[in-house]
Parts: C-alpha cells; structure tokens; sequence
C-alpha cells in the first residue's frame, strides 16, 4: 500500500499550559533499529516495531479528539532532490492554515513559526538516522509518477475530558512516514456521491477530523463500487460541484476554461489547489474560481483531476453522477491535466526551476 503508517522514529510534541499561555516542546526518539536492520526484520516483528512507534503511554485515551473528533491535522511534503537534499513544498501555507484552523475550533492556535521550526526539524532528525527516502533518476521516466517523499502529519489531540467540550490544551504533534504514489492505477473513474461532506456555517473550510467520517464513508462506497474517488456536490441545492474526499477539483471546459468551485465555508482552501491556480495562469490558462454545476461538468467537461498533498494533480477520466456517466477526453489523461501534473512534479522534486521560492530546503 502506497500510504501506509510506516512511522519514521522521531516524533515532534508540544503541549500548550492555558497557566503558563505558553506550548512546552520536545522530541520524543520512539523505539528504532537501523533503517537497512529494519527493512530485514519478518513480518511480525517489523509489525511490532512500527506499532511501538504509533503508542504514547503518557497521553490521555478519553479525550475530546478521540470521543468527538474534536481536532485539526495537516498534510505537507518534504521531496527528495536531485542533488541528494530535501526540500519541504510551501511549509508557510501549511502553517498559516493549521493556524487558522486551530482558531476555527477555538483553540489556542500553533504559532506559525513553531509549525516551520517543527516540520523541518522533524525531517532533519530522521534523515540523520537515515530515515528518509532517496532521490531515484528512473523517477524522471515517468514525472515522478511512482515517486517517494516524505509525507509529514501535523495534528493536534485534546487533553482528557468526557463532556462535548472545546480544548483548551491541546497537544500538536508531527510524525513523518515515506510514501509512494497515492493512487493505485487503472481506469482513474470517480463517482459523485448522494452523502453531504460539508454544510454551510459548518466546518467544511477547517481541516478537522471530524469532516471525515462522511469522505471516509463516501470514499469507501466508491472504493466498493470500482472507483477511485468520490465527489461532494453541494448540500443545499444538490446541485454545485465541491470537492472530492480529501482533495480538491478541477474541471477544464470545451471552451477552454479550467474551473475549480470558489471557495467558501464548505470547501477546504487545498494548497495544491491555490498553486495549480497560479500556474496555469502563468500559462495563459483561464482560470476562473467559480460555482460549478455538475450538468456542466457532464455536458461541457473536457478534463478532469484532483488536486491535493497526497494526490497531486491526478487525473480523473470518468465521471458516474445518477446512473449518467460522462467520459473526459477520449479516456486518456488531458494535455492541460499533464502538464499541470508535470509542472507541480518538476517543481517539488527540482527538475524545474523554483522561481516562486515555493521550496525550502532542510
Ligand atoms: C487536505 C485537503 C485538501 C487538499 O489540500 P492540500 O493543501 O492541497 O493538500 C482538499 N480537500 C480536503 C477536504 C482536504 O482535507
């Protein structure tokens, strides 16, 4: 599996005292052999390693995160570089949403510059111990296709407590795994779902745990059904395109227009999604950020992909919505689709030049 939780050993931890207005950090060295030792160890021990790495005896289990899902995480990259380094792709926008969406939930937010510090730290610790994927040139063959990164999970988790309660002080931490190309391959087909993600005046915009339980159960009814993704449309009217279970959506039209829906209290403002935005107009691409309705996306969709950390640009090239099924492009990936795939690679792995300062190395 291409995003498994194969925890690297180096955990970052801060807990915020509300008495001291203050978050106290450290890094926590979880139970390690040598990287090459443990690629060596049977299936059961190696099982049991990795399980010693994903348990914390000190913190608490009744909590408002693991009761209500009362939480926010984060999903960032760091990639490695052609030149050997690792570069994290725009850790600034990570921290400022992981901010703002830890206000979102009332919650003493992370400052911006512990969430930097923090990230790149983490990267650094474990690439000293080796862990850390290395750069491959057959990557190149195909835009880094089935590249490795390492994919890094800020999240916060409350302090005990039982009622439906905010946290007051929480915990943030940053754990890292690698991973490998997010979907598997075949017909990348996508089915639009009748469940609701997100409501107006809800918390759709903030990435909370809480959000996930309708894309993990959307995302796996499409699983069930031979698809590789699900696509929200709107709650109220039923109507609008939003986004897919993790990630966001883009659409280009017959007359040339890329749309993706606008954003609002029910869509999740993706990182991927704002950068392919900028790039496509640096192209001379119409871009337009827009409501989106999916008799459109069915009569006028030329291209279709997702956008996200995990995704990418990943092209989607059917859509089922309601028994109608809609074909993007013949069935074969859009030049459009590519091109912003190739770009995004080229960038984050350093094959393209970095003129934006979107990368920052450790
Ligand atoms: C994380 C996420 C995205 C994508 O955001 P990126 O910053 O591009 O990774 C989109 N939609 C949802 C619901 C998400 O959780």
């Amino acid at each position: 599996m291409a995003f498994n939780l194969n925890s690297y050993p180096v955990v970052y931890r801060a807990r915020y005292s509300a008495k001291a207005g203050a978050w106290a950090e450290e890094y926590l060295e979880k139970p390690h052999k040598k990287p090459q030792e443990e690629a060596a160890l049977g299936e059961a021990e190696a099982a049991a390693l990795i399980d010693s790495r994903n348990y914390y005896a000190d913190m608490p289990l009744v909590s408002y995160t693991s009761q209500y899902g009362f939480g926010v995480f984060e999903g960032l990259k760091a990639l490695p570089q052609k030149d050997g380094g690792l570069a994290i792709f725009r850790p600034d926008r990570n921290a400022k949403r992981f901010y703002n969406s830890m206000k979102g939930l009332y919650m003493p937010p992370f400052p911006e510059e512990s969430f930097l510090k923090a990230v790149t730290e983490v990267v650094r610790r474990n690439a000293a111990l080796g862990f850390r994927p290395a750069y491959k040139a057959e990557w190149e063959k195909d835009s880094f296709m089935n590249a490795d990164s390492v994919y890094l999970r800020p999240f916060t988790c409350s302090e005990g407590g039982i009622g439906v309660n905010i946290s007051g002080e929480p915990y943030v931490l940053v754990v890292a795994t690698t991973v490998s190309s997010y979907f598997s391959p075949g017909t990348p087909a996508a089915l639009v779902t009748d469940r609701i993600r997100a409501t107006p005046k809800g918390t759709g915009w903030i990435k909370t745990a809480a959000n996930y339980v309708s894309s993990a159960l959307a995302k796996h009814e499409a699983a069930e059904a031979g698809f590789v993704e699900c696509i929200f449309l709107d709650a109220v009217e039923r109507k609008y395109i939003e986004e897919g279970s993790s990630c966001n959506v883009f659409f280009r039209l017959r007359s040339g227009e890329l749309v993706t829906p606008e954003l609002g209290d029910t869509i999740l403002p993706g990182i991927t999604r704002a950068s392919i935005i900028e790039l496509a107009r640096d192209k001379k691409v119409k871009v337009s950020e827009r409501r989106l309705s999916i008799e459109e996306v069915m009569s006028e969709g030329e291209e279709c992909f997702l956008a996200g950390t995990a995704a990418g640009a990943t092209p989607i090239t059917e859509l089922s919505w309601q028994g109608r099924r809609a074909v993007f492009n013949g069935g074969k990936t859009g030049e459009l689709t590519a091109d912003m795939r190739d770009t995004l690679k080229g960038i984050q792995y350093g094959t393209l030049p970095d003129t934006k300062g979107w990368m920052v190395r450790i």
